[in-house]
């Protein structure tokens, strides 16, 4: 199916399923799904100097930072052009700003920002049951799926581990972070941009929140 919207963000905190939808969202609209998150786990797994930078902020549950964001994703956008699904980007205002600019500067503007909302109690629940496979980017759940770390990813094979930035104390941070630096992204894209902005609970099941995805994507 093709969607109408073809430059989307999906913003949500830790674990509120951002890159299980935009994973299916990508398979179902063929619409490229960006997670920098992902991304900069790839640097750090290949070794590269902006790999190891980047390990310094994102093992502490910190951001990197908005120049490094930026430059990965202008990479990512020269090598692949302008349409995406971004999973964990912008984190800041900073960096909407920039994608802004950059966007605008080849008339190109945000079709979609969807914000999935999920409570601080559930995402704790989530990350501390979860397994994440580096390769394939899939994740887990020890309690739903009833596996273990180092067992093979159903998808691709590789082991599954827990991410060194899914530790208790690491997620604490990364809720801080959330609530000082992202959620105010949300208030700028409602004060620059309310017509494209949309909230999804993100405390149903996948399928639903799959569904409301889908219709936001394909109406105009
Ligand atoms: P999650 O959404 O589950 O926290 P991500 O995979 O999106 O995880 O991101 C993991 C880490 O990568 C973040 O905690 C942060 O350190 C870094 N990161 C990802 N995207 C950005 C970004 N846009 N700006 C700064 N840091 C980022």
């Amino acid at each position: 199916m093709n969607p109408l919207k073809q430059r989307i963000v999906l913003l949500g905190p830790p674990a509120s399923g951002k890159g299980t939808q935009a994973d299916r969202l990508a398979q179902e609209f063929v619409t490229p799904h960006v997670s920098t998150g992902a991304l900069l786990r790839s640097e750090c797994e290949r070794g590269t100097p902006l790999g190891r930078e980047a390990d310094a902020w994102t093992c502490k549950g910190l951001l990197v930072p908005d120049e490094l964001a930026v430059r990965i994703v202008a990479t990512w956008m020269q090598e692949n052009g302008p349409r995406f699904l971004f999973d964990g980007f912008p984190r800041t205002v900073e960096q909407a700003k920039h994608l802004d600019t950059a966007l605008a500067a080849i008339e190109a503007p945000l079709d979609l920002v969807i914000l999935l909302q999920i409570s601080d109690e559930a995402i704790r629940q989530r990350i501390l049951n979860r397994l994440s496979c580096l390769k394939c980017g899939a994740t887990f759940s020890t309690s739903l799926h009833g596996i273990a770390e180092g067992q093979a990813c159903s998808r691709c094979g590789a082991p599954l581990v827990r991410r060194k930035d899914d530790s208790a104390e690491a997620l604490e941070q990364r809720l801080k972070v959330y609530r000082e630096l992202t959620l105010p992204v949300v208030a700028y894209y409602e004060r620059t941009s309310p017509a494209i902005l949309h909230r999804i609970d993100a405390g149903m099941g996948s399928d639903a929140i799959f569904a409301q995805l889908s219709t936001l994507l394909t109406t105009l």
